[in-house]
């Protein structure tokens, strides 16, 4: 039996984590995804990477002639036994023409399906801050569009219905025929003064919201230059978004931020900062692999239980260092002779994900506070081991060794050079549209440096606001002639986070 199915699915309004998981299944599993101008590019990211993918922009968009090409691609690819995604910006049933694709399937005998999306009126409403519907205001809401009529002079539209009683009015595709509509709302007996919102690549980043009243709004938007799409909306629910809005007063809304942590430890950074509104261009500089060789390590790790204390200085030295552990059969038993010490909470965290708790955490979260924390201990004859990054500075074992101790500091991994930056980082940079680039340790900055040249890097840098994590990278970042902008007092990615709130807020 064919599998073949044509899934109409909503793609939502814009923000990619606004589509349903019953579209995110059809994507999955689909051979063939047809999809549109609006609809968010980064949902093909769910599609197999063998799937066929198919821009309807190019044949077509509006017109009947192309809406009958695109009918026809989506009966021939169902024929030829595939599964069929077309993928639609908003809802396929809310001034999509998915009625008329369905339409077609129907009549071709090919088996459909409609997964709902959110619409652009519902997205643009919810992250402006404009309930449609509330209590005290209007209990009806109308979906209408603003094409209508362009070309008759006949309207469809009941515009006394529309404009009287009070109900909110969302109009779509309505921007180039904004003036004509407002004025015929006062025709038809709407108050001139009734608030109006225009709301722009709603649920994007680059969402752009306009308000005014019936009567000024058409000005207002041709002074803004306001272009499509975007909805309009009109009503007096629009008067609550001064307290509603939340979207667009997160602190960093609006600002593009690089992170040039190493990929496997971007996410967590970039999701604080998506959540506080930022635009997150992740642009790793960092490569994080195995030692050239394990051979010192494993001399160590067969001998933990002559060892007094483990020190380690970053998550990543835990993961590399347990990774190790249990290659050679072990686990976190062979340290329970040894002490254990965590340069930060961040790394304390790390080793309690292997059942380990620090029992020493510096109050200065760095190779410095560690020497600071074993000066008060006796360290005549201690045995202490530092699994280490390639590159780590020595200070920790010099100090140590001062102190009496003996030091052992095998490498657990090495820092190296991603094979190539992210091309979207470098665009922007290159378009001037990055407010700040982020360093969160020396090699973050030492590796762009490394790889852009130090003259392109301090060029490149122009008018981008730095932000550090600490006063090492601060230093490496001026000694490679930039100038530090936001350093946080704490050496974390809280405190980075609202230190970077606070340079933009
Ligand atoms: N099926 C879609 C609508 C397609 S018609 C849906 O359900 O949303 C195209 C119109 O939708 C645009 O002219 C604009 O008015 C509106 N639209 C779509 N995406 C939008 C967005 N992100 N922000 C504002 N308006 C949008």
């Amino acid at each position: 039996m064919s599998s073949a199915i044509v899934y109409l699915v909503g793609a939502g309004p814009g923000d990619p984590s606004l589509i349903t998981l019953r579209g995110v299944e059809c994507l999955q599993r689909a051979d063939v995804v047809v999809y549109d101008y609006l609809a968010n590019e980064q949902l093909l990211n769910h599609a197999s990477a063998e799937a066929e993918r198919i821009y309807a922009g190019k044949i077509g968009g509006r017109h009947n002639q192309d809406q009958k090409e695109i009918n026809s691609l989506l009966v021939e690819k169902a024929r030829q036994g595939k599964v069929v995604v077309r993928l639609k910006g908003g809802d396929p049933f809310v001034f999509g023409r998915g009625g008329e694709e369905c339409e077609a399937l129907s009549e071709a005998g090919i088996p459909f399906e409609v997964v709902p999306g959110v619409t652009a009126a519902i997205g643009a409403a919810a992250y402006a801050g404009i309930p449609l519907t509330h209590r005290d205001f209007t209990t009806s809401v109308a979906f209408v569009t603003g094409q209508e009529g362009k070309d008759k002079d006949e309207s469809a539209i009941d515009w006394d219905r529309l404009s009287l009683g009070g109900g909110t009015v969302v109009f779509y595709m309505g921007i180039t025929t904004l003036r004509r509509n407002m004025l015929r709302m006062i025709q038809h007996g709407r108050s001139a003064s009734t608030p109006v919102a225009l709301v722009r690549w709603a649920t994007t980043a680059c969402q752009q919201v306009l308000t005014g009243t019936i009567a000024d709004i058409a000005d207002l938007a041709e002074e803004a230059g306001f272009k499509p799409p975007a909805v309009t909306i009109v009503g007096e629910v629009v008067t609550l978004r001064e307290k509603l809005r939340w979207y667009d007063s997160r602190p960093l809304c609006g600002r593009k931020i690089i992170v040039t942590r190493a990929a496997e430890q971007a996410g967590e950074f970039s999701a604080k900062l998506a959540a506080r509104g930022a635009t997150v261009l992740e642009c790793p500089t960092i490569r994080l692999v195995e030692p050239e060789s394990w051979q010192l390590l494993d001399v160590s790790i067969k001998e933990l239980s002559g060892y007094d204390w483990l020190i380690l200085t970053s998550g990543n030295a835990v993961r590399f260092f347990f990774q190790r552990l249990e290659a050679l059969g072990l686990d976190a038993r062979a340290l329970a002779g040894c002490k254990v010490c965590a340069v930060g909470p961040k790394t304390a965290e790390a080793f309690k994900a292997f059942g380990v708790r620090a029992d020493l955490i510096p109050s200065d979260y760095k190779a410095e506070g560690v020497v600071a924390e074993f000066a008060r201990l006796d360290l005549q004859g201690a045995r202490i081991l530092f699994p280490r990054v390639d590159k780590a500075r020595e200070i920790i074992p010099c100090e140590l060794r001062r102190m009496g101790a003996h030091v052992d500091g095998p490498v657990a991994y090495r820092n190296i050079l991603p094979d190539r930056l992210s091309a979207e980082a470098l665009f922007a940079l290159e378009k001037r549209s990055v407010d700040c680039i982020t360093f969160t340790s020396s090699s973050t900055v030492k590796n762009l440096a490394a790889m852009l040249g130090e003259e392109l890097l301090v060029d490149m840098l122009k008018g981008v606001a730095v932000a550090s994590i600490g006063p090492i990278t601060s230093k490496t970042c001026r000694d490679l002639g930039l100038k530090v902008d936001i350093e946080p007092a704490e050496y974390t990615l809280n405190a980075l986070t609202a230190a970077l709130e606070a340079h933009f807020g």
